[in-house]
């Protein structure tokens, strides 16, 4: 896997808003800054740099530029970049708690602007696994689309995706022997998941898979204790990362993250 340079974060401007289902809100960048964005990052992720309450105008963009008080980071996944029209579509996953994130994306006009850091390397499924199983609540589900449309067309496996609502469904391009399962939970806030209880009874087709899976953490943390020590799955064959946690906001939980021991 290829790691990028790191690069100074481009101020975006929000150029339009797409209710793509209830529970998901599309955000498109564009803008001077946003041209040269990489062309290959869908699955990638980027940072949202918002400004802190105390922030001004200029005092944000100093803090963009490395002074002062340190913007508010989120972390949200390259859904798509056209460079033909120079568009960024971020697509924010609406919940009840409305941190930072989810404020900005909820209020965000036209013409504001935002630092935007990154990408980081795409977050794909190996391609010459013998199968799959991809699987996320609704905060992977622009990461799952990339890795769907990544796959080869004879790829065979699971999908198994959380909403949280009927109307989230959506009809994915997805190979044709790639088992679409959905699962309903209106309040992820609250628990009562069963992604992984779901993910963890998936048959086990012969060979070896590549996974992915990502959302709230504690379901991510068992379905990767099972994979690796019931499965004995190879760590290079499974990306598993939580990527928010019940209860705790996205700085809390990042330095949880980080003491995790390595699996
Ligand atoms: C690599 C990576 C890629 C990600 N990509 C995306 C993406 O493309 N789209 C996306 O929507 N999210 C994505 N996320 C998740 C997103 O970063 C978190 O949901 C983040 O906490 C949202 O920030 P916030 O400011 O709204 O809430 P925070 O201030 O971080 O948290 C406030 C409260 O809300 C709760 N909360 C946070 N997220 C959720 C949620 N999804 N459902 C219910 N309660 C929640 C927290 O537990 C906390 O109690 C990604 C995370 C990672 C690590």
């Amino acid at each position: 896997m290829f790691k990028r340079k790191r690069s100074a974060p481009r101020l975006g401007e929000v150029i339009r808003k797409t209710q793509l289902s209830p529970n998901m809100l599309r955000v498109t960048f564009g803008g001077e800054a946003m041209k040269g964005f990489p062309t290959d990052a869908a699955s990638a992720n980027i940072k949202l740099l918002l400004p802190q309450a105390e922030h001004d105008h200029a005092a944000y963009i100093e803090a963009l530029n490395g002074t002062g008080t340190k913007p508010i980071k989120r972390t949200y996944t390259v859904a798509n970049y056209d460079a033909d029209s120079n568009e960024l579509d971020i697509d924010f996953a609406l919940h009840s708690h409305a941190g930072p994130a989810t404020a900005f994306a909820l209020n965000a006009k036209l013409g504001d602007l935002v630092g935007i850091a990154g990408p980081s390397q795409p977050k794909l499924v190996n391609k010459d696994a013998d199968w799959f199983l991809i699987a996320g609540d609704m905060t992977a589900i622009p990461a799952i689309e990339a890795n769907l449309r990544y796959l080869p067309d004879n790829a065979r496996g699971h999908i198994v995706i959380e909403v949280q609502d009927d109307n989230d469904k959506r009809d994915f391009a997805k190979p044709d022997l790639m088992q679409l399962t959905y699962l309903l939970n209106s309040k992820p806030e609250d628990g009562g998941s069963i992604l992984a209880e779901t993910v963890t009874s998936l048959e086990w087709l012969p060979g070896t898979p590549s996974v992915w899976m990502a959302g709230e953490s504690s379901g991510v943390r068992e379905v990767r204790t099972y994979l690796a020590k019931t499965k004995l799955l190879d760590r290079r064959c499974r990306y598993t990362s939580g990527y928010w946690q019940i209860g705790q906001d996205e700085d809390d939980f990042q330095l949880v993250k980080r003491s995790e021991p390595d699996i």
